[in-house]
């Protein structure tokens, strides 16, 4: 199983870190798991075409996890080497998640509609079926299964979820945007692999921000993931969807300082996502860092 992380980011619209986004190659299943900004750039730059993803997985419907998906959606059905889709598009995701794929069908029915005509492209290429999904077992299929968990989000931001992806003995978690949660611990038991958010603002931030206040309610502190770590004992853990925040007057943290503030609750393996990083699941756990162009 190998897992690669398209995007580590979080809104703030950088070049370095592209949307939440994460891959998971598991047998001849390719997994993403949410498509935030710049996803399809990002598998077509491992060199997959955008047609060859088998599923996607949505963790909630925010719009920072959800704007890649027209893209690879439709610039997935084209007939190109980097398309190429003649099957249904699959998406699972929690409640919202059908009714926000037929309203882009809707907003893309000129673009649908003229490709057909004009291009000939496969109609099934463009069906999208798409499922709501609760806790529990999402699929099972040559031998991958996907089991969903519930996520805390905060109280106005629901239903949540986090995935469990297990394939041949292995298997990794995806916690999505959460606040530290039991069910995240209890979902995590035994796990090679476990990629938590983190959200991170310096004190001084915080004494003078309420906004800034109110992200660091809906997510997971430096010391809060890493009790989750700590409880769950993963043989590696990783961040992504890293948000180190700033009102550009108070400087945002270093990664170093996000490093230290983890170092608190959690001492095991923990490795700081980039995009394109490798994580590669067998016997043992081999990380990949190549440089992000
Ligand atoms: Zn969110
Ligand atoms: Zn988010």
């Amino acid at each position: 199983m190998k897992v690669t992380l398209l995007g580590t980011g979080a809104p703030p619209p950088v070049m370095d870190r592209f949307g939440p986004s994460t891959l998971i190659e598991a047998g001849t299943e390719k997994i993403v798991i949410d498509v935030g900004r710049g996803a399809a750039q990002r598998i077509w730059q491992l060199g997959i075409p955008l047609g060859g993803v088998t599923a996607v997985l949505l963790t909630h419907l925010h719009s920072d996890h959800t704007v890649g998906i027209p893209d690879l959606w439709l610039t997935g059905w084209i007939n190109n080497r980097f398309g190429g889709r003649k099957e249904p598009f699959q998406i699972y995701g929690p409640a919202g998640t059908s009714d926000l794929m037929a309203n882009l069908k809707k907003a893309y029915a000129w673009d649908i509609r003229t490709r057909e005509a004009d291009e000939k492209l496969p109609p099934q290429g463009i069906v999208v079926a798409a499922k709501d999904v609760t806790a529990g077992v999402v699929f099972e299929r040559n031998g991958v299964k996907v089991t969903a968990f519930e996520t805390d989000h905060g109280p106005l931001i629901k239903p949540t979820l986090g995935y469990r992806v297990d394939f041949g003995g292995h298997s990794v978690v995806l916690t999505g945007d959460t606040r530290p949660s039991d069910e995240i611990v209890k979902a995590s038991k035994g796990v090679d692999v476990m990629i938590h958010e983190v959200a991170f603002a310096a004190d001084e931030l915080l004494a003078t921000s309420e906004a800034m206040k109110r992200v660091m309610d809906h997510h997971s502190s430096p010391q809060g993931a890493g009790r989750d770590f700590a409880r769950s004992n993963p043989k590696l853990a990783v961040y992504s969807h890293i948000a180190l925040l700033t009102d550009g007057k108070v400087a945002a943290p270093t990664m170093e300082q996000l490093v230290i503030e983890t170092r608190k609750t959690y001492k095991e393996p923990l490795e700081v996502g980039t995009d394109l990083m490798t994580i590669t699941i067998g016997a043992t756990i081999e990380v990949g860092h190549p440089a992000v162009k």
